[in-house]
């Protein structure tokens, strides 16, 4: 046995970890709020905790993988003296702001922390193709490394223990964003009876040229002059604006385009109408 791990929490994401690492060579205690889910683990050679202090008592390194920010704290907490000493790894999706507040909570209690980002559905864990993000404690990192890289492949961000998270929302929300693109297009061609299918099959074609675009759109942004004499906010304003204009004359809905629209229109509004379209990013930093 390599050494003694707990895995708190077996939904999809933990299970998917538990075996993982169990499978690995790691001695696994677990423990879930539903103590049935414990089953196929003790089946296969984990040890099942009654609660999560004696999880906790039985690793040296825990791996949380909860619900939620609040469900972590629910847990967490009460065990903190079970905890003292040990290495949390918490792969729970959270914000910046949580895992933040989590690391101070654990360096009040003596506790090496490590917040974590799963870049990964279940079933791709122990692939390389699963990206694991990891903040905080730089030692703890160290300590917790070759655990880690049993799950997939492993990226530490930094000290900060927001910075995970940070990268995780972000990729997270270019991802929302374009997916919600790919429903837009479906809704205007089913308009002419094409299948999601179809379409989605275009998108994708569409979206994979264009995606190279993206540094040039980046060089613009780092460059901060907004004056490369690429596609304009005017040019882009017009363009919106015949998106917007084809939705409502399908009989689609163009609430997903009109934030967009709005944005623009504020650059325009403040003399920015032959500025780089990129631009729309000084829209998106609200003065703190
Ligand atoms: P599941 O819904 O499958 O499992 C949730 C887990 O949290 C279960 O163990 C559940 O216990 C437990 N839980 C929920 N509420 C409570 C509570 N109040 N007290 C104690 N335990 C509670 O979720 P996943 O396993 O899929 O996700 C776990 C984490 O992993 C989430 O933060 C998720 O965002 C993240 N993640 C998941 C991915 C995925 O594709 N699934 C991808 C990337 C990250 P019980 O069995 O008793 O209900």
């Amino acid at each position: 046995m390599k050494g003694n791990l707990t895995v708190l929490g077996l939904g999809a994401m933990g299970s998917a970890v538990a075996h993982r690492l169990r499978s690995a060579g790691y001695h696994v205690t677990v423990w879930n709020r539903t103590a049935a889910k414990t089953r196929p683990h003790t089946a296969a050679g984990a040890h099942a905790a009654p609660t999560v202090a004696a999880a906790a008592d039985a690793g040296d390194l825990v791996f949380v993988v909860l619900l939620d920010h609040a469900t972590v704290r629910e847990h967490l907490d009460p065990a903190a003296a079970h905890l003292r000493g040990k290495v949390v790894v918490n792969l729970v999706t959270t914000t910046p702001g949580q895992a933040r507040d989590t690391a101070a909570w654990a360096a009040e209690h003596g506790i090496a922390y490590l917040d974590g980002a799963v870049m990964a559905v279940p079933s791709m864990i122990g692939t390389p193709e699963a990206r694991l993000l990891y903040s905080g404690d730089e030692n703890a990192y160290a300590i917790a490394r070759t655990a880690l890289e049993a799950l997939g492949t492993t990226e530490y961000t930094g000290t900060d223990p927001g910075l995970a998270a940070l990268k995780d929302m972000a990729l997270l929300s270019a991802m929302d964003l374009m997916l919600m693109g790919y429903l837009q297009a479906i809704a205007l061609m089913r308009t002419a009876g094409t299948t999601a299918a179809d379409t989605a099959a275009e998108v994708e074609a569409w979206l994979a040229a264009m995606l190279p675009h993206g540094k040039e759109i980046a060089a613009i942004v780092d460059g901060g002059t907004y004056d490369t004499g690429g596609q304009s906010v005017d040019f882009d304003r017009h363009g919106l604006a015949s998106l917007i204009t084809a939705s409502r004359e399908q009989g689609v809905s163009a609430a997903l385009l009109e934030p967009h629209q709005r944005l623009l229109d504020e650059l325009a509004a403040a003399g920015h109408g032959d500025s780089d379209w990129p631009r729309i990013i000084d829209r998106l930093t609200v003065p703190q």
